[in-house]
């Protein structure tokens, strides 16, 4: 980058770009960007070698390009920052979707993978009958975007995140990564697919969905697979902190653990449990009579 670089913008572009920049990496076979913090913010801002190797540094590089760009058509200049950052934010947000979805068209994916229009409108008006219409319309465009996004790097389903996502959509709890779970959203993902074949036809399906699902995939290697499993939003460990706490309280209280995990649930989430209290909170079991030792 030539110029001198405003250190703020520099913040907000490396920020912005972190998923990008994340995926670079995984591209190269590193799990993550190892450089904390952004490069140009500050006089000793340091960037790591590997953000030189893989395309981050150079993915930040085109994006702060493009936000200036933006910001000259827009009449405005850098001061725009201090004044109004949100709306910059939202300048580095629109520059990087751009800058994805001319990845996808170079790679002969559709450009807006997610459009409602066409063939997906006829498929979502289709999945108004199902029970779930609301989720199923939600999943249904996760779907189309997960299988476009570009440096994807497994073709499997994210079976587990999408739990997740489906306990924010309808406040059950789940056991995340149990059998239970699993289960249920392949079976949710199969419902798409057969309604989406049904009124589209398994040719669009298979353009859109399963073919890029299959071939758009980067190698990546084990240490990617381990650190993304273990990936838990705090939220959620806040909450199954909070969830543990009121069964543990009451199962010490004398209730039996299914009741127990019933309550909690309905004070926590709001909303009835949809696994089996072992799935979940199994470390916290008291032993029943049967398994209990006898005193010696
Ligand atoms: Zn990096």
């Amino acid at each position: 980058m030539s110029g001198t670089v405003d250190p703020l913008l520099a913040e907000f572009v490396w920020f912005g770009t972190a998923t990008l920049r994340r995926r670079a990496h995984v591209v190269a076979g590193r799990p993550a960007c190892p450089t904390r913090v952004a490069p140009y913010s500050s006089g000793v801002a340091t960037v790591h070698q590997l953000c030189r190797d893989s395309d981050c540094l150079g993915i930040m590089h085109d994006i702060y390009g493009r936000v200036l760009r933006r910001l000259e058509q827009l009449g405005e200049s850098v001061e725009l920052l201090s004044e109004r950052p949100g709306y910059v934010r939202t300048i580095v947000g629109s520059q990087v979707a751009d800058y994805e979805r001319e990845a996808r068209v170079c790679r002969g994916l559709p450009a807006k993978p997610t459009r409602n229009d066409g063939p997906a409108r006829r498929v979502n008006e289709a999945l108004d009958d199902c029970v779930e219409a609301g989720w199923l319309q939600t999943l249904f465009r996760m779907m189309r975007g997960y299988a476009c996004r570009d440096g994807r790097a497994s073709s499997a389903w994210p079976v587990d995140a999408w739990s997740n996502e489906k306990s924010s959509h309808d406040g059950v709890l789940r056991g995340i990564g149990t059998t239970t779970a699993r289960t249920e959203l392949l079976k949710d993902i199969q419902a798409v697919i057969e309604t989406a074949g049904r009124v589209a036809g398994k040719a669009w399906v298979n353009d859109k969905i399963l073919h890029p699902l299959q071939t758009c995939v980067v190698p990546l290697d084990d240490e990617y697979d381990r650190a993304s499993s273990q990936q838990v939003q705090p939220a959620d460990m806040v909450v199954v902190s909070d969830l543990r706490q009121r069964f543990r309280r009451l199962t010490l209280a004398g209730m039996p653990s299914e009741a127990a995990l019933r309550q909690s649930s309905l004070e926590v989430l709001g909303a009835e449990p949809r696994c089996a209290v072992g799935e979940v909170l199994d470390d916290l079991l008291l032993p029943t009579a049967a398994q209990a030792q006898p005193m010696p």
